[in-house]
């Protein structure tokens, strides 16, 4: 493919297990500097349909063939991602403006987990139904067969960690897969298309295209998508699930959150500030999980604030590469405008007070062209401003004291955590862990915690409650979302039970 003087090549998109070409082009950005990458091509209507049509044609010999023989395949796809790691950590590093201390550490590895697990669930039994025995001759049996071809929709603030979730219970199903990456990061998707056929996936079981919504919107309605597997924003969400609810189709919807991360008057201090970090400055406040509400008792909050400050210097913008570096620049210009746009808000208009941070850039990075944010704490927070209501995903951590001393304090707070339409995640830090499970059994969320935040391992179901999502990724469960269960009822005793015999 012909050089463009951009620090990767142009990427194509991928079906029939190879390379394809069209006829438009646009380009993905460095958010770190503000430079061009690469240029992407995108999918027209044509490109969508042969991408679909290979994925159809695919279909019939890879959802026979045995769940071990697919496993073996998928395994040596999780040996290749860990092979080459740190190259792919690399181009998620230029793509999203995540450090590579991150990236290396997290992006493929979670991904290359997940792989891992649905291989081995499948290949152990995982795809196997029940037997029921009804009566003495007769019985019932289920079977789980896979959907057809699915389409995978991603967000980019995890690209190929969100490829791999989608793509490695879909394909270990049964299923094949059209995938559209974010286009603002594109640049995984290729890599991991040509893993897949290295490792031996047939040609047309995963397909890659490129493009916006327009492209996302034309996946979603072909008539021959089985499934949709979106994460993206609520917004998103609802127009897919719509669009995708007109063909009955199945779907997974993985949606934003604006998550509570309660501190009880009894957390180890330490724990509390080290989570609440976590749950607000990790990859810049990308993350779906985020604990932005972080309700914090009357009792610690001077306390709490004064050891959060003291902290705040451990989180480091800077050069991407250096492995000391663990805050990025935000994903791209738009993203960059809303979340200041929040702060500014928070600032102005709600009348938080701004404890640290702000709209500018990190020190560190001042004079970088890139999307910089500096890390945010609002204090004095109340549940009616907009920053304490909207998703901003974005570095931007909201205190909302709490009285812990007033009556039925505790289910005014839990009612206070609740009272939001969204239902990802949820946390509490306490010392009591009686207390602990009991708040979280009372949280409206489908993610939840107990004195950590934001570990999601490939063991673990995830999905949101309420507007956050449908379905859950991972897990046991996870297969489910990619299947169609049959139930089938033998009658053995040589006679059928009929109401048409004669009188
Ligand atoms: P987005 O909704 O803007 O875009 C997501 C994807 O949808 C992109 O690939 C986009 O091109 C595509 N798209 C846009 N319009 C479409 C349409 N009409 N039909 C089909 N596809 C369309 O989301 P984003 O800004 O890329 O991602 C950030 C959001 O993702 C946040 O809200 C975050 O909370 C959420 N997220 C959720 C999870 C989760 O697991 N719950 C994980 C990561 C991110």
């Amino acid at each position: 493919m012909a050089s463009t003087g951009l620090k990767y090549e142009k990427q194509p998109l991928y079906y029939g297990g190879k390379r394809q070409l069209t006829t438009s082009t646009f380009q993905t950005i460095d958010p770190s500097t503000d430079t061009p990458l690469a240029d992407i091509f995108k999918a027209d209507r044509s490109s969508i349909h042969a991408a679909i049509s290979s994925a159809k044609s695919a279909f019939p010999s890879w959802s026979t063939t045995p769940p071990i023989e697919r496993s073996r395949i998928l395994l040596r796809a999780v040996a290749l991602l860990r092979k080459h790691n740190d190259e792919l950590a690399v181009i998620e590093t230029h793509d999203t403006g995540k450090p590579f201390s991150e990236t290396s550490t997290v992006d493929v590895v979670t991904g290359a987990d997940v792989l891992e697990y649905y291989a081995n669930l499948v290949a152990a039994g995982g795809l196997n139904g029940e037997t029921t025995h009804l009566r003495p001759d007769a019985w019932i049996y289920t079977t789980k067969a896979p959907l057809g071809v699915c389409a995978g929709i991603g967000a980019w603030n995890y690209p190929i960690q969100i490829a791999l979730w989608k793509s490695a219970p879909c394909l270990a199903a049964g299923n094949c897969m059209v995938y559209k990456p974010s286009e603002f990061t594109p640049l995984h998707a290729l890599k991991l298309a040509e893993i897949y056929t290295e490792a031996g996936v047939p040609p047309g079981v995963f397909n890659v295209v490129h493009g916006a919504g327009d492209v996302g919107g034309m996946l979603t309605s072909h008539p021959s998508i089985a499934k949709v597997s979106f994460t993206g924003q609520v917004s998103t969400g609802c127009k897919v699930a719509s669009a995708a609810a007109a063909g009955m189709k199945y779907v997974t919807m993985e949606l934003g959150g604006k998550s509570p991360c309660i501190i009880l008057p009894d957390a180890d201090l330490e724990n509390a500030v080290d989570g609440a970090m976590m749950a607000n400055f990790f990859s810049s406040g990308q993350v779906c999980t985020n604990g932005t509400r972080v309700f914090v008792p009357q009792s610690l909050l001077r306390k709490f604030e004064t050891r959060l400050l003291e902290k705040m210097g451990d989180v480091r913008a800077g050069d991407l590469m250096d492995p000391n570096t663990n805050f990025g620049p935000l994903v791209s210009k738009p993203h960059h405008e809303k979340v200041t746009r929040y702060i500014r808000h928070g600032i102005e208009q709600d009348g938080a007070k701004l404890l640290y941070g702000g709209a500018g850039k990190p020190k560190s990075v001042a004079n970088s062209n890139g999307y910089w944010v500096q890390p945010t704490i609002f204090t004095n927070c109340t549940d009616s401003m907009l920053i304490t209501r909207e998703e901003i995903f974005g570095p931007v951590l909201c205190i909302l004291p709490y009285h812990d001393t007033a009556p039925n304090w505790l289910d005014k707070l839990v009612d206070r955590a609740n009272d939001t339409p969204m239902g990802l995640a949820a946390g509490v830090f306490t010392r009591d862990l009686d207390l602990g499970h009991r708040v979280v059994a009372r949280l409206e969320a489908g993610i939840t915690w107990v004195n950590t935040w934001g570990e999601s391992p490939a063991e673990m179901s995830v999905g949101g409650w309420k507007m956050s999502g449908l379905g859950v990724e991972n897990g046991r469960r996870g297969i489910e979302a990619w299947v169609r269960n049959k139930s089938t009822l033998v009658e053995m005793g040589g006679a059928v039970a009929t109401s048409f015999s004669k009188l």
